[in-house]
C-alpha cells in the first residue's frame, strides 16, 4: 500500500488543516505519513499567539488540532526552523510533497515619516507581546498616555484598541500574557481611537467582532452617527447590498446609536481618517491624518487634516509573509499558483493567499492545496525523513513534549484561575517538553 511522506511547515490553523485534509483524503490505496515541522516549541500558532485573550471561544478550534494530531501516522517536530535546523532543498528531496503553512508574521509599514519614532509599533509586535510569544516578550510599550491611536480598520486593529482599552482586570480570567497584564493594570491610557483610512462601508471588520463592542462593561464605544448615516445613504444608492456589508453597517449603526455608561475608559472609531505623519520628540506625540471622502465611490482626500495628541500609535494595516532561504516573497506572499511553489513544494493559509480570512478560511484552502498535490504525485520516495536531516542532539518537542507543555500550562492556569498560563521563555518550554 503506498504510503506518501509530507511535510508540513508551520503549525498554525493552515498546517493543521493541511494534516486533516491530507487524513481525510486517505484510502486503502493510499497513505500519508505526516511530518509537522514548526519552528517554535509549541504548536497552534496564530491560535495561541494571535486570538485576543478575551476571545476564548475562538481558542476552542485548538481541539481539532489535537484530534488531528492523535491520529496515526502524524509527527510533530516543533523548536526546528527551516533555513537554520533544516533546507527546504533537503526537504524536498525527503518528502514527496513539502507544504508550507508559514504564515505572515512581518507587519506592514505605513511609509510616513515618525512611523520608526519610539512608542510607534506594529500589531505584528503588540500582539504577540500580550500572547506571551517567546520572541515578544521583550517589546518595548509604554502606556503611560492617556490617549491611543489605532492605524486600519480589521479585525486586528479592534483586537488590539479593545486590549488597550478595557479595565484590565476583564484579563484577569484570561490567558493574556502575566507580563502583560501587570503593564495594562498600569496603563494610563483612557482613550484609544481607531483611524480608519476608508468609509464605515470599506471596513475590514467582521458583524460578530463589531456586536462585541457595546457589551464592553467599563468602556464607551463611540462612532460617528452622521459618518455612518453618510455611509447608508451611500451604500443604498448602490441597489442591493451584499449580506456581510448590510450586517456590518448595522452593528455599526447600533454601536454609533448605543447610549453611554459615561465611564472614563473610550473606544472611538473614527472613519475617512488616512494617517500623514507621526509627530515627536523622539517618541510619539501626535499623528496627522488627511481627512478623506467617498466622492463617486471612491475615497479621495478633502485637502483638510486634523491631527490627535496620542503618546501611543499601534499600525495594523496586514502582513507579509517573512523571507527564508529557498522561497520568493511576491506581494508579501510566498510566490506560488494555486497553492503550488516548484517541483513538490507547496504553500497553503497566509503565506499563500496573503493575510485574509478568518481560521476557518484555511480550511477550504488547505483542501485545494491537497487536492493538488495528491494530483500531482508520483511514486512515494524510499527516504528516512526529516530523522536525516536533523544534527544529533537537536531538541526536538515531539507530540508528547508539547502535551507535557499543554499540561503544565493548564495546571497552572487552574491554580490561577485561568484557562491556561503560558510559558513565555523558551528554553523552559523546552524543558517542560523534554521526553
Ligand atoms: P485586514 O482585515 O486586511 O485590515 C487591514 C486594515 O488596514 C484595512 O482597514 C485597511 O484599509 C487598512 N490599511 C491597509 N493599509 C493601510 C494604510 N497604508 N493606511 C491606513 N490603513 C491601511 O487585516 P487585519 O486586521 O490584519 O486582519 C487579518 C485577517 O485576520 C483578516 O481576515 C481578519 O478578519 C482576520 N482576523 C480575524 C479575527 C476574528 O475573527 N476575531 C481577529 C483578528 C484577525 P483598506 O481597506 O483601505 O486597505
Amino acid at each position: 500500500m503506498p504510503t506518501y511522506k509530507v511535510a508540513i511547515v508551520g503549525a498554525g490553523p493552515a498546517g493543521y488543516f493541511t494534516a486533516q485534509a491530507f487524513q481525510k483524503a486517505q484510502s486503502e490505496n493510499l497513505l500519508f505519513s505526516i511530518d509537522m515541522i514548526e519552528r517554535l516549541p509549541t504548536p497552534w500558532g496564530l491560535v495561541r499567539s494571535g486570538v485576543a485573550p478575551d476571545h476564548p471561544k475562538i481558542k476552542t478550534v485548538s481541539k481539532v488540532f489535537e484530534k488531528i494530531a492523535k491520529e496515526e501516522r502524524f509527527r510533530l517536530f516543533a523548536n526546528v526552523e527551516l533555513g537554520k535546523d533544516i533546507s527546504l532543498k533537503d526537504l524536498r528531496e525527503q518528502y514527496d510533497a513539502v507544504v508550507l503553512a508559514t504564515g505572515a508574521a512581518r507587519g506592514r509599514k505605513l511609509g510616513i515619516a515618525g512611523e520608526d519614532l519610539t512608542n510607534s509599533l506594529s500589531a505584528a509586535d503588540f500582539v504577540p507581546w500580550y500572547n506571551s510569544h517567546p520572541d515578544y516578550v521583550q517589546t518595548e510599550v509604554d502606556l503611560s498616555c492617556d490617549t491611543a491611536v489605532v492605524i486600519g480598520a480589521g479585525n486586528v486593529a479592534m483586537d488590539v484598541a479593545r486590549i488597550l482599552a478595557i479595565d484590565p482586570v476583564e484579563l484577569d480570567p484570561t490567558d493574556v500574557a502575566d507580563h502583560a497584564l501587570v503593564k495594562l493594570k498600569e496603563s494610563k491610557i483612557r482613550t484609544v481611537i481607531i483611524c480608519g483610512r476608508r468609509g464605515p462601508e470599506h471596513a475590514a471588520f467582521t458583524a460578530p467582532e463589531l456586536r462585541d463592542l457595546p457589551k464592553l462593561e467599563n468602556t464607551d464605544v463611540y462612532i460617528d452617527e452622521k459618518q455612518i448615516a453618510d455611509a447608508i445613504e451611500r451604500v443604498e444608492l448602490l441597489g442591493e447590498v451584499e449580506k456581510d456589508l448590510k450586517n456590518n453597517i448595522e452593528a455599526m449603526k447600533l454601536i454609533a446609536e448605543h447610549s453611554k455608561k459615561g465611564v472614563a475608559r473610550k473606544l472611538e472609531i473614527k472613519f475617512l481618517s488616512a494617517p500623514l505623519q507621526i509627530k515627536g520628540d523622539q517618541k510619539v506625540e501626535e499623528v496627522v491624518f488627511a481627512i478623506n471622502k467617498v466622492e463617486n465611490g471612491k475615497v479621495v482626500p478633502t485637502g483638510e487634516k486634523f491631527s490627535i495628541k496620542a503618546g501611543l500609535v499601534i499600525t495594523a494595516i496586514g502582513y507579509d509573509s517573512v523571507e527564508y532561504s529557498g522561497v520568493k516573497i511576491e506581494n508579501g506572499r510566498i510566490e506560488n499558483i494555486a497553492g503550488h511553489v516548484e517541483h513538490n513544494v507547496y504553500t497553503t493559509g497566509w503565506a499563500k493567499r496573503g493575510p485574509t480570512g478568518v481560521i476557518g478560511t484555511n480550511k477550504s484552502d488547505s483542501n485545494d492545496v491537497v487536492d493538488l498535490i495528491i494530483e500531482n504525485l508520483k511514486d512515494p520516495k524510499e527516504s528516512e525523513g526529516i530523522t536525516a536531516l536533523l544534527k544529533s542532539g537537536h531538541e526536538v518537542i515531539d507530540q508528547l513534549g508539547w502535551e507535557k507543555i499543554n499540561a503544565s500550562e493548564v495546571i497552572s492556569g487552574e491554580i490561577a484561575g485561568k484557562p491556561r498560563v503560558k510559558e513565555v521563555d523558551w528554553k523552559r518550554l523546552i524543558s517542560l517538553g523534554r521526553s
